[in-house]
């Protein structure tokens, strides 16, 4: 198998090739075909993106104004509309991903970042004292905010446009430049965006990107680099932790959005069909590889076995097949590597003692599509507390069902795990559903509902999930230098 197709990393306003000339294959995990060749930048090339970048802070850039840059932010979100279907293309080629999801979530999503944030700066206020001394000395304090620099933007596979413009449209409308390492397995659309970014007039080094992997590679060679001021990062928590290490040094800032174990709790009072709608999506949305996925659905006793029926009766009605028909609501997982992980978990529970409810292997699919990584929606019960297949992010389409008895009982299970991402809590009872919310340790509940997204508000995890909030307001605090200025009267 062959292809025309090469990505290249995009530094300094240019499309440029790797002076190694190294490359390495960008594969569909629908059928396993060679997508494409993606260039594999080294250290000189991520020097020359984060030298581009320090150059573009130094110039016309970095006296635009917040009106200014937002202006150009709106052509870029409509440059990625214009090319609608392009974006879309690559999107799905990358991940395997259906059009009925990628259609409604990641392209326009992608896109909206950068209006939203273009008009949260240009609304941002700030804050004012004026400060009175004993002897009557009198001054003024007033805040500002100042990008921070060069941002390095390490992002993960499973929302690559997304994702990754959550994080690039702040940075941008704060006046800082960026240098983004997009995913070894999903490098098309942030590649593509480069051409965006010209064309809306974007100013040359401002937005830069290097392909490559995490360690001994562009991931590492950018998260060391001095010249970078701060990192944002979403991916593992394992990777958090190694990047931690590199940002030590310097004391650069650090961004994370990292892995969960997030629990469901699903009380017998519910609107059953609602959250039996909801926790479907819940657990199984993009192949289970979203974040917010919910792998430990605890459910109070009485509607258990009715409970995990329903649950059991949607997974089995997925259609899996051609990402373009608007009927499939399946992809595959996003390559072989991560199904074997994944199959191995499912190996794991088994072993562990779970009654498998539904799924647990390969589901038989058509000649063109058997070499994909497709992975069958898949419900254990009957697993201890301590099995690692109810305590480790799996990031599959997978979950575990366990009744519970009581309030107290369910805030201890859902607390009981080293994450804290997300959690929905599912009950008609709004006072107990808000009682329950206050005490479940994670960075994000929804009640009655699940990844019902209103980017205004803080987006992060506690715990092991993450460092920081984004999301609105929230993200200047990351992307910009808060400074006090005093003036004495
Ligand atoms: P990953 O950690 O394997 O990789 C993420 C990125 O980090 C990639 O670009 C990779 O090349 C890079 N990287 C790896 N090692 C590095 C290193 N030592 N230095 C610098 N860069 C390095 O994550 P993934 O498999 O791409 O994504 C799945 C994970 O992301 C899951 O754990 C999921 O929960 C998490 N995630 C979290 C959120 C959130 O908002 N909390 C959102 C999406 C995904």
């Amino acid at each position: 198998m062959s292809t025309n197709r090469k990505f290249l990393n995009f530094i300094d306003g240019a499309y440029v090739e790797s002076g190694s000339g190294a490359s390495f294959e960008d594969r569909n995990p629908i059928d396993g075909s060679l997508y494409a060749l993606v260039t594999e930048a080294g250290e000189a090339e991520v020097d020359a993106a984060v030298s581009a970048a320090r150059r573009a802070l130094a110039g016309p850039w970095g006296k635009f104004s917040p009106a200014e840059r937002s202006a150009l932010l709106y052509k870029v979100a409509d440059g990625i509309t214009a090319r609608f279907d392009e974006f879309l293309a690559a999107e799905i080629a990358d991940t395997g991903k259906p059009v009925s999801l990628a259609s409604h979530i990641d392209i326009p999503r992608g896109a909206a970042n950068f209006k939203i944030f273009a008009d949260t700066v240009k609304g941002a206020g700030s804050e004012f004292f004026e400060t009175m001394q004993p002897g009557g000395v009198e001054a003024i304090n007033y805040a500002i905010r100042t990008p921070k620099g060069v941002i390095a933007v390490i992002c993960p596979w499973n929302l690559p446009l997304l994702l990754m413009t959550w994080k690039v449209g702040p940075a941008l409308a704060c006046g800082n430049a960026v240098v983004v390492k997009p995913s070894e397995e999903t490098p098309a659309t942030a590649t593509l965006l480069g051409d965006v970014m010209n064309q809306a007039g974007i100013p040359q080094g401002v937005y830069n990107v290097v392909h490559g992997f995490g360690p001994n590679s562009a991931g590492e060679f950018l998260t060391k680099h001095p010249g970078v001021d701060a990192i944002t990062f979403t991916g593992e928590t394992v990777t958090g932790e190694a990047i931690m290490k590199q940002a030590a040094v310097g004391l650069r800032d650090v961004s994370f959005e990292l892995g969960g174990k997030n629990p469901g709790i699903v009380f017998a009072d519910c609107d059953f069909e609602a959250t039996i709608e909801g926790m479907t999506r819940a657990v199984f949305a993009n192949c289970g590889q979203v974040c917010l996925n919910t792998e430990r659905v605890y459910v109070e006793r009485p509607i258990f076995e009715k409970f995990t029926e329903a649950l059991k009766a949607n997974a089995e009605t997925f259609k899996r097949g051609d990402p373009m028909d608007e009927a499939t609501n399946q992809g595959p997982l996003i390559s072989q590597e991560h199904r074997d992980k994944v199959l191995s978990y499912y190996g794991l529970a088994k072993s562990e003692g779970a009654q498998v409810v539904t799924g647990g292997g390969v589901p038989k699919m058509a000649d063109n599509y058997a070499p994909g990584a497709w992975i069958e929606p898949t419900i254990w019960t009957g697993l201890d507390d301590g099995a690692r297949a109810v305590r480790e992010e799996i990031f599959g389409p997978c979950c575990h069902i366990r009744p519970f008895d009581s309030e107290d009982e369910v805030i201890a299970l859902a607390n009981d795990s080293h994450y804290g991402l997300a959690t929905s809590i599912w009950s008609q009872d709004i006072s107990r559903a808000n009682r329950v919310a206050k005490r479940v340790e994670a960075g994000i509940t929804w009640v009655n509902c699940w990844f019902l997204r209103d980017l205004r508000t803080p987006f992060g995890g506690s715990k092991r999930s993450g460092i920081g909030r984004e999301g609105g307001l929230h993200s200047l605090e990351f992307y910009t230098e808060l400074k006090n200025i005093c003036v004495k009267l």
